[in-house]
């Protein structure tokens, strides 16, 4: 009996990715479900999920079902628009061909991906390289394969398993061709780590972090304004700033804190035993953090997090993916701050 269509281009689609891999439509591959940690007290992703690695064998299928729908695509494409290019009419043949295709999770990113020209692809869940190295090595050889269109392919990772996996192996796995690190750092502060719960140190932050860059992985860190709260705003600042400045990433990524309902913080907010920065007060902080920031990568701001306007009623920051050059721009940022200030009535 023929597959239908379900079963023909059956493949997971998780929910999350980074913001910069939305722009620029990433192919999502999922090689884990959720998060093997999942204690952060500020984290709502993943909350009532259980934890999996995939079987190689099923997420190769996945890849697989993703090619056979790419080559469908294109071929219901052909002879209604520019040669070869996969557009609108062949996705609209291949759902009136195959109705259940409406309600495919996974068909509308693909699409987006194949239109932008099929480049950049992000594995899915929360931290692939928890995987043993030779099955993630397999499954990304396998990728690259079957899409040599692909020219970047991006993890999350957590800096404790960066720090535990042998250098060797990390240096295996960036040569099978997962080129981009995303990182949670959030703190560079132990207490402010030990009280959300991170599940890392500051010293295992610097050791993963530093790990991935030798083995050659573009390094991405996210920290996350606001989440020493007033009790702790300073050291966190301080300390953040050391730390990100002692791994020297290529991308640091601002992502304010915020109490997401059905989190612990937002629990400990409501019961005021977190006491949240007002908005002043979170410019003060970034501008302590920013000025201890040495670094020679690119300072983001590329999320509505970062919601702060000037004296013209714009937004404090730039939002795009590629930020502020540092050392460069340093000063451009610490301008807007005070910019962002001097509108609340503070110099
Ligand atoms: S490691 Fe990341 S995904 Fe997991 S609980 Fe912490 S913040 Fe959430």
């Amino acid at each position: 009996m023929k597959p239908s269509a379900t079963e023909k281009y059956a493949f997971e689609t998780g929910v999350y990715r980074p913001p910069s891999e939305g722009g620029s439509n990433s192919l999502l591959v999922r090689l884990t479900r959720n998060c093997p940690w999942n204690r952060c007290t500020f984290c709502g992703m993943y909350k009532t999920e259980k934890f999996q690695v995939r079987p190689v064998e099923e997420i190769k299928r996945d890849i697989d079902a993703m090619a056979v729908l790419s080559d469908d695509l294109a071929a219901l494409s052909r002879g209604t628009g520019p040669v070869n290019e996969i557009n609108r009419q062949g996705v609209i043949a291949l759902i009136d061909k195959y109705p259940a295709l409406n309600h495919h999770q996974g068909l509308a990113m693909l699409y987006q991906w194949l239109l932008s020209g099929g480049k950049t692809v992000f594995l899915q869940d929360a931290n692939s390289l928890i995987m043993k190295t030779r099955q993630l090595v397999e499954v990304l050889h396998y990728l690259r394969r079957t899409f040599p269109s692909i020219v970047r392919v991006t993890s999350y990772a957590r800096s404790k398993t960066l720090a535990q996996k042998p250098l060797d192996d990390l240096k295996a796995i960036r040569r099978a061709g997962l080129d981009r690190l995303h990182v949670g750092l959030e703190s560079g502060d132990d207490k402010v780590l030990q009280q959300v719960r991170k599940g890392a140190t500051a010293e295992i932050h610097i050791s993963g972090g530093r790990k991935a860059l030798e083995a050659g992985f573009q390094l991405s860190e996210y920290w996350m304004p606001g989440l020493g709260g007033k009790a702790l705003w300073q050291a966190h600042a301080e300390n953040t700033a050391r730390v990100l400045s002692a791994i020297d990433p290529h991308y640091v990524r601002s992502r304010p804190f915020r109490a997401w309902p059905g989190t612990a913080m937002a629990r400990e907010t409501a019961a005021r035993t977190f006491e949240m920065l007002t908005p002043t007060e979170q410019l003060r902080e970034l501008r302590l953090t920013i000025q201890g920031l040495e670094i020679t990568g690119r300072v983001c701001f590329d999320h509505v997090g970062n919601y702060w306007k000037d004296r013209s009623g714009r937004l404090l920051f730039s939002h795009s993916y590629q930020g502020y050059a540092f050392p460069e721009e340093k000063q451009t940022v610490l301008d807007r701050i005070n910019d962002g200030l001097q509108v609340r009535g503070e110099t």
